[in-house]
């Protein structure tokens, strides 16, 4: 039996590690992922003000890992019926178990300007940008908008704040967000906390405010112009090119069908899943 981790991300690492210990000793267990570490994904924006915790989050998967292979190749496809996975630069994988564990890539909507002038934050480059922008551009009076107030966009401006306080810079941070509130897929108290940080850390924020097409110099944004000197846009998700760009829909047992399952920010999880479930679904690879 041949069982593919697509990704080694949060999700690809936390599978491929409890299948690890759960598959049969003659199973073959291959990870395919574009590098040759696991990025703890959540703390990136971290590597803006502290540039050496990149070190710290990046693992090599040799390390976190144990008997499983790990490829290092870029997924291109998948090919459900035929049970196989395209690679970028090796030859195509067939399976007989399959968990799709890609990630997601930012979502642009196709507002027009935004990809060309904006930097996105998924990975350690990224943030190095940005850091780099920072001080090149805004420093001195210059203007950072950060686009999109979930996790990752109140955990930039945040950052930047704190960066620039302890750097004694100048540039205004704004955080513009078209619902209503920030961190607007949190509960109330999550929302008014994470606002009231913001605020007294001196990020204006722009609520019910939808970004319509960007220059090379503005936001232009329903509300009215905001001029900028970095523009970060964190606004947020779609699937990997490989999924084309879809983030297919998943119950609880992650399947999209018998063979084929779909973990992590891959999927558009029809609820949240529990430890339980997450048990559940691995001992269905199994
Ligand atoms: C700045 C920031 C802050 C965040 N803060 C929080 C937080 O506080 N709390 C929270 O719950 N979540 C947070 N998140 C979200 C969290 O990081 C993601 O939900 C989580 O990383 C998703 O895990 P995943 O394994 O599905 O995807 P990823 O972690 O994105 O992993 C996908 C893996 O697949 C690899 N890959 C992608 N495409 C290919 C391909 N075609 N071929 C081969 N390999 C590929 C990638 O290199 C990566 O290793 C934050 C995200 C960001 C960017």
């Amino acid at each position: 039996m041949r069982v593919l981790v697509l990704g080694a991300g949060y999700a690809g690492l936390t599978l491929a590690r409890d299948l690890e210990r759960r598959l049969p000793a003659d199973a073959d267990l291959t990870v395919v992922n574009d590098s040759p570490h696991h990025l703890v994904q959540h703390e990136v924006h971290r590597a803006i003000r502290r540039p050496a915790v990149a070190d710290a989050i990046q693992v090599p998967l040799d390390e976190a890992l144990d008997r499983a292979e790990v490829v290092v190749d870029r997924v291109t496809g998948v090919d459900r019926d035929a049970r196989t996975v395209e690679l970028a630069a090796g030859d195509a994988l067939g399976y007989d178990y399959c968990a799709v564990c890609l990630g997601a890539q930012t979502a642009y909507y196709g507002i027009p300007g935004l990809e060309a002038h904006s930097v996105p934050l998924k990975r350690v480059a990224d943030a190095e940008t940005i850091r780099t922008r920072f001080f090149d551009d805004c420093d001195e009076g210059g203007t950072v908008v950060v686009g999109g107030a979930g996790l990752s966009g109140v955990q930039v401006a945040g950052e930047l704040a704190a960066l620039r306080d302890e750097e004694g810079a100048h540039a205004d941070i704004v955080l513009v967000e078209r619902l209503d509130a920030v961190a607007p897929s949190f509960d109330a108290s999550f929302r008014r906390a994470v606002r009231d940080e913001l605020l007294d850390r001196g990020v204006e924020i722009r609520t019910e405010t939808t970004v319509e097409s960007v220059t090379d110099a503005t936001v232009e944004a329903d509300t009215g112009d905001i001029d900028y000197d970095l523009l970060v846009w964190t606004g947020g998700i779609a699937g990997d090119d490989a999924m084309g760009g879809e983030r297919p829909a998943v119950r609880a047992d992650l399947r999209l069908d018998r063979r084929t399952f779909v973990v992590g920010d891959a999927a558009r999880h029809l609820r949240r899943i529990g430890r339980m479930e997450w048990t559940n679904a691995c001992r269905r690879v199994v």
